[in-house]
């Protein structure tokens, strides 16, 4: 028996693919393709469903009705050097293996992240894990020099600990959040959907979405098909509470949005009649622009006049 490869990924192996000043992913090795989840999900079906799907249509069958284990039979392994700041959200995808370069052991390079000056924005008044509106640009230009200055000030302080004989897994303790550190990450498609859909995510922080995206991009060259049902029913798909439903129901009875959500128990307003910034129904009038905005797109693409 021959191991399936993909001659796309194959060509991938070993490629570095910039994010951040310092940081990349790079495919290190995968174990199976598209026709290892079909493979994997005939075993449950039998040879009888062969005739009713193709392939692409049993892998979307599986995805939409989340029958999950036969995406757990392909594997990728990545290598990437990041921030530590984004390694410590992306950590928490326990769910992975993972293998990380040691401080410990090696000496840390000289390598921290200044981000550019058009991700250094105010704090989100509505997201409270975010940023949002531009900065002057003397903020900008203060912030990042003084992060320049902080990186310059650790590095100098761990090399001095270094030349004076402190050891290295005390040494890095003065170097902040911004420096690089580098892992091999092992994960199978299924657990890696959950991860992107968490962290391509508009909530998730900037940084990691870059290298979601880039891990995104990869992982699609290796099973195109996979990737092509998670783009359209998980990315792209958009699920309703039993309000929302509720609301859906009254704007489809002619109601306006403001009356459909309170109807439907979905304040906009706050006690004190201030419109609110946050919450269920401040959600659902989202969900419902992220729709207007889909149909208007089709509309403009069925009509290119
Ligand atoms: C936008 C955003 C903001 C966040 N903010 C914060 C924050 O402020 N503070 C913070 O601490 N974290 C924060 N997180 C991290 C978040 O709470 C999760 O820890 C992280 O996204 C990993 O998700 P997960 O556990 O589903 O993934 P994985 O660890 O990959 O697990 C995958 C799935 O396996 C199952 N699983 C794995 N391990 C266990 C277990 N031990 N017990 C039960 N089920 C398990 C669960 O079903 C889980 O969904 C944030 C994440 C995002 C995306």
């Amino acid at each position: 028996m021959v191991r399936p490869t993909v001659p796309g990924a194959d060509r991938l192996i070993g490629i570095r693919r910039p994010i951040l000043t310092h940081g990349f992913v790079a495919l290190v090795d995968y174990m199976g393709d598209d026709a290892a989840i079909v493979q994997a999900a005939r075993v449950s079906y039998g040879r009888g469903t062969k005739s009713v799907h193709d392939d692409r249509g049993l892998i979307r069958y599986l995805l939409r009705h989340r029958h999950t284990t036969p995406f757990e039979m392909v594997e990728l392994k990545f290598l990437v050097r990041l921030p530590i700041f984004v390694a410590r959200q992306w950590i928490r995808h326990r769910s992975a293996s993972v293998n990380e370069y040691s401080a410990r052991y090696s000496i840390v390079p000289d390598e921290y992240e200044v981000p550019p000056p058009e991700e250094v924005r105010h704090q989100s008044m509505r997201n409270r894990q975010g940023r949002d509106e531009p900065l002057p640009g003397p903020v900008v230009e203060r912030f990042r020099a003084d992060l320049e200055q902080v990186a310059k000030d650790a590095y100098a302080a761990y090399t001095r600990a270094l030349d004076a004989g402190v050891a290295r897994e005390t040494a890095r303790l003065v170097l902040p959040v911004a420096y690089y550190t580098q892992w091999y990450w092992k994960i199978d498609l299924w657990n890696l959907f959950h991860f992107l859909s968490l962290r391509l995510d508009p909530h998730a922080q900037e940084e990691i979405r870059l290298y979601a995206a880039e891990v995104a991009r990869i992982g699609a060259v290796v099973c195109p098909i996979a990737f092509e049902a998670f783009d359209e029913f998980v990315l792209g798909g958009l699920s309703l509470t039993q309000r929302e439903q509720a609301a859906l129901r009254r704007l489809l009875a002619g109601a306006t949005p403001e009356v459909a959500c309170r109807e439907a128990g979905l304040p906009l307003q706050r006690a004190d009649g201030r419109p609110r910034t946050t919450g269920e129904g401040v959600e659902f009038l989202e969900k419902l622009a992220r729709l207007r905005s889909a149909a208007d797109a089709r509309a403009t693409a069925d009509d290119p006049a």
